[in-house]
């Protein structure tokens, strides 16, 4: 059984960045750079924005932290990605989700510039995802493609199941999956909460993506031998033997799936690291299509 290791995965595409950074540098040219909002002071989203914003000072990047308080209004917030727009020297923005109640995510999500929207959820890119045109790709599927392709995942023919339909994770990875990509050209199944028969659905599969945000939810029972299993999953569950008072946990049980799983993603360190290399790549993009304009 193949561990699909996020850390070894994400550092050999950091890697390929630095090296291209250092490229610019030595050319004279300024960095790609990264602006990422934060609104209010989830302690989840706190910590995914102090990782991207990390990760993209290692990679050799530029990046502003943009933060405002839990209270702030719909206009304020779309005025700082109006900036942010129109701004020359910021290659991408994102936005970190959830937001509060008080500002519509739709909204945030169409006021970045299509070029700039490095997690790809623009209608736009989207819509480019869907034909198979060049777009920024959401951070978690094109993570997950990469981690693929990385360790050398045949695809070609095989019937993924992708459980959950959302916008940032189960949708687009269906489109992937299915699209004539290398690490595509699967028959894909789509799961949701409507799906009467997952069980019987997920024993056919040569591959499973669960991201549905339920902790355990795929056991070995529901998983054909040899099954290559990825797990999106990232749920706090209380733990008072835990440091922090939680402990992270994926939508897969770990240890009795791995039995029967010819691979398989670890939670922590397996699809989380692979999403901001997704990023970092998105951002490097922008930067080139913007160079080129
Ligand atoms: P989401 O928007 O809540 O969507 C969950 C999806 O799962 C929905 O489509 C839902 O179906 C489906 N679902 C829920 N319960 C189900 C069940 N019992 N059987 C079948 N389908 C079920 O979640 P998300 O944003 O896609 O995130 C999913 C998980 O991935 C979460 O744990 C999240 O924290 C994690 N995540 C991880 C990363 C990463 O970098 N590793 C990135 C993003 C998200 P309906 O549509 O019918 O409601």
């Amino acid at each position: 059984m193949l561990v699909l290791d996020g850390k070894i995965a994400a550092a050999a595409v950091k890697e390929s960045l630095k090296i291209k950074t250092a490229q610019l540098a030595a050319e004279g040219k300024r960095k790609p750079h990264l602006a990422a909002i934060l609104v209010g002071n989830n302690g989840a989203s706190e910590t995914y924005v102090a990782s991207k914003v990390k990760n993209c000072e290692e990679t050799g990047f530029a990046s502003t932290l943009i933060r405002l308080a839990d209270t702030i209004d719909e206009a304020s917030l779309l005025s700082t990605i109006h900036e942010l727009n129109s701004n020359p020297s910021i290659d991408g923005i994102l936005v970190q989700l959830p937001l509060p109640k008080q500002i519509s995510e739709q909204k945030v999500i169409e006021a970045i510039d299509p070029l700039k929207d490095v997690d790809g959820f623009h209608p736009i890119n989207v819509g480019k995802l869907v034909q198979g045109l060049s777009t920024f790709i959401p951070a978690t599927p094109y993570g997950i493609m990469l981690m693929l392709e990385h360790y050398k995942i045949e695809t070609k023919g095989k019937h993924a199941i992708v459980i959950g339909r959302s916008n940032i994770v189960g949708r687009p990875m269906s489109i992937l999956l299915s699209s004539n990509l290398k690490q595509g050209n699967c028959t894909v199944t789509i799961c949701h909460s409507h799906t009467p028969n997952l069980k019987e659905l997920c024993l056919q599969a040569d591959i499973i993506v669960a991201a549905l945000g339920r902790p355990g939810f795929v056991t070995a029972d529901m998983v054909k031998p040899g099954a290559v299993i990825i797990d999106v999953g990232i749920t706090r569950v209380d733990d008072s033997t835990a440091k922090k008072g939680f402990r992270i946990k994926g939508d897969v049980a770990y240890e009795e799936v791995a039995t029967k799983a010819s691979a398989i993603t670890p939670v922590p360190g397996g699809v989380g690291l692979m999403t901001i290399a997704g990023l970092l790549k998105n951002t490097m993009q922008a930067y080139e299509q913007r160079a080129d304009s």
